[in-house]
């Protein structure tokens, strides 16, 4: 299997790609930043906000490994703010990221992927990396919210555009996930141990995602044996979305 993971430098993509390579994949990693992919992978410099250097990052990958079977379309910034908070300029950089960014990786992949399903049915697939943010109504959080909704959506459309061509499209949403970009958050915050005990709070487990509990999400969603899956969101958040804890 081949798999390409866009912002596969850190955090939750890293752990993507890390599991992928366990798993016998070749992997490659699309990364503005991607001194951070693991050292099996194949590391592509490209920013999703760069419509033709995502087409010439998927075309490289397919011509060194020869096809395409899984795409993993991970890379994401956060945003913090209430809709007063945040200038269009912001907004237009946020969505060019995290929503057309997945629009781009997608429209350069999808003929290298219908060649592999032709090939090999059950086996090919879209992943997005999603969040809690599209359905939690999360505080302070519109902007980041926003473009996350619009991934949940973009799957589901996708997922009904590709099912007959043989291409699976799932999004996985994560709850707050231990990575270099929490920490960055809570670097910023007046009082780090306190803002990640609130965070830690919000979910029902008492604790934050692990990026590896998101990866096995991901590996699986790509797998065989989620043949039947596709158009769906899968939550790894600690019981954040399904659960509703109240004091006994
Ligand atoms: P991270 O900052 O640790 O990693 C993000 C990676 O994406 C980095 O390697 C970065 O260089 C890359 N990237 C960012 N913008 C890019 C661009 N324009 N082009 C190419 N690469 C780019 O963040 P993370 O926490 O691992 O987040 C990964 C994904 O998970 C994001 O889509 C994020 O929205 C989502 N997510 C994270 C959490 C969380 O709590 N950490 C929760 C839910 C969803």
């Amino acid at each position: 299997m081949v798999a390409l993971v866009t912002g596969g430098a850190s955090g939750i993509g890293a752990a993507i790609a890390a599991l992928l390579l366990d798993r016998g994949a070749r992997v490659a990693v699309l990364d503005r930043d991607p001194a951070g992919a693991p050292a099996a992978a194949l590391a592509v410099k490209a920013d999703v906000t760069d419509d033709t250097a995502v087409r010439t990052a998927v075309d490289d990958i397919v011509s060194e490994y020869g096809s395409l079977h899984t795409v993993v379309s991970n890379a994401g910034i956060g945003a913090i703010g209430t809709v007063a908070d945040n200038p269009d300029d912001e907004w237009r950089r946020v969505l060019d990221i995290n929503v057309l960014g997945m629009v781009r990786t997608a429209r350069h992949a999808l003929p290298h992927l219908r060649a592999a399903a032709a090939e090999r049915p059950g086996c090919v697939s879209i992943t997005q990396t999603c969040s809690i943010a599209a359905t939690a109504g999360l505080p302070r959080r519109a902007l980041y919210s926003a473009s996350k909704g619009a991934v949940l959506s973009l799957t589901l459309a996708m997922a009904a555009d590709h099912v007959r061509e043989g291409i699976r499209v799932n999004c996985v949403n994560p709850g707050t996930a231990d990575t270099p970009w929490v920490g960055r958050l809570l670097d910023q915050a007046d009082d780090p141990v306190a803002e990640r005990a609130a965070l830690e709070a919000r979910q029902p487990t008492g604790r934050l995602v692990a990026a590896d509990e998101v990866a096995a999400a991901v590996a699986y969603l790509a797998s065989p044996a989620a043949a039947a899956v596709t158009g769906t969101a899968l939550a790894v958040d600690g019981g954040m979305q399904g659960l509703r804890l109240r004091p006994a």
